[in-house]
């Protein structure tokens, strides 16, 4: 997405990463819906906010439901603002899944319009260990850093809580969720346990990104990001935030600056150069990329932040 920053793009702005750890147990599934076996093999279908809720859905319910993304095409999520045939296709739905945490300031007031009082509703990240905000962004946008899909283990509280809600929906296919979702989690394990290992080889802990999106891999992996956008994609750009970016880079060794799909590369570009070091791609998966699914994304990441450090 084009935003105005871009064309500032020779001024950065830079915030360390140093946010605690919020533990809160938040909102609901919500039981609006009695019984709704799907006995006749209909597909549950199934509507997420973006992209992250859409990978988890399908890899616990397979080719038994059918997902549409509200945010599609692109378009980044932290910008989206429904049209009336979003609504709709929620209304449609048998489910709704959204992320919380202030990623999708639209979905909580289209919830209060649902008309369709059977939809279930999920706020995929109830129940996780969230990341506080720090104070100056604490304000505008809430008190937890929302890119909870970021993180493996936030990952399977996320796919676990559509699971809950797909066997509500069906439960005659109970089992068929519980081994998909149990397959699934085994699998974040595994990538979780082969970088914890190679993480805990490396000393060097600091990676640059360009949209701060990745504190709870950092949190996971005990790394440190520091980005050229504030965590929201809107920083205000400044000069004294690109020397302090610059200075750090330096006096870390910084070779790599990771660049996502969402942010123009030419922010990142600019700092490399200043710095001499190379820009790399990282995926937020905010929006589908490349058509990797959520497992080759993450592993794709976790290598490349892995090798910039080695
Ligand atoms: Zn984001």
């Amino acid at each position: 997405m084009y935003r105005k920053i871009i064309a500032f793009f020779t001024i950065f702005i830079m915030i360390i990463s140093l946010s605690a750890c919020g533990n809160k147990d938040y909102s609901e599934v919500s039981t609006k819906t009695k019984d709704n076996n799907n006995s006749k093999g209909d597909k549950i279908e199934v509507v997420v906010s973006f992209n992250p809720l859409k990978e988890f859905a399908e890899a616990v319910g397979k080719d038994k439901i059918t997902v549409t993304s509200i945010v599609s095409g692109g378009i980044e999520p932290h910008e989206f603002e429904p049209k009336a045939k979003d609504l709709e296709n929620i209304n449609k739905g048998k489910i709704f899944v959204y992320n919380g945490l202030g990623m999708e300031p639209w979905a909580e007031k289209v919830l209060k319009t649902i008309e369709n009082k059977d939809v279930i509703i999920v706020k995929a990240s109830k129940g996780g260990n969230f990341i506080k905000t720090s104070e100056e962004e604490e304000g505008t946008h809430g008190e937890y850093d929302p890119h909870i899909w970021l993180s493996l283990k936030e990952a399977k509280v996320e796919a676990n809580n559509i699971k809950e809600a797909l066997i509500k929906a069906d439960a005659a296919n109970k089992e068929f969720y519980e081994n998909n979702y149990k397959d699934f989690a085994s699998k974040l394990d595994n990538l979780f346990n082969e970088y914890d290992k190679k993480f805990k080889e490396v000393k060097n802990k600091n990676f640059v990104t360009g949209h701060e999106a990745f504190a709870y891999i950092c949190r996971d992996f005990n790394l440190q990001q520091n980005s050229v956008e504030n965590m929201f994609s809107e920083g205000e750009p400044s000069a004294k935030k690109l020397k302090e970016l610059v200075d750090y880079a330096r006096k870390n060794n910084v070779k790599t600056i990771f660049s996502e799909g969402n942010v123009s590369p030419k922010v990142s570009e600019a700092l490399a150069s200043e710095i001499g070091a190379k820009v790399e791609s990282i995926y937020t998966l905010e929006t589908k990329e490349d058509n990797k699914n959520y497992l080759e994304s993450m592993k794709d990441n976790l290598e490349k932040i892995y090798v910039s450090l080695k």
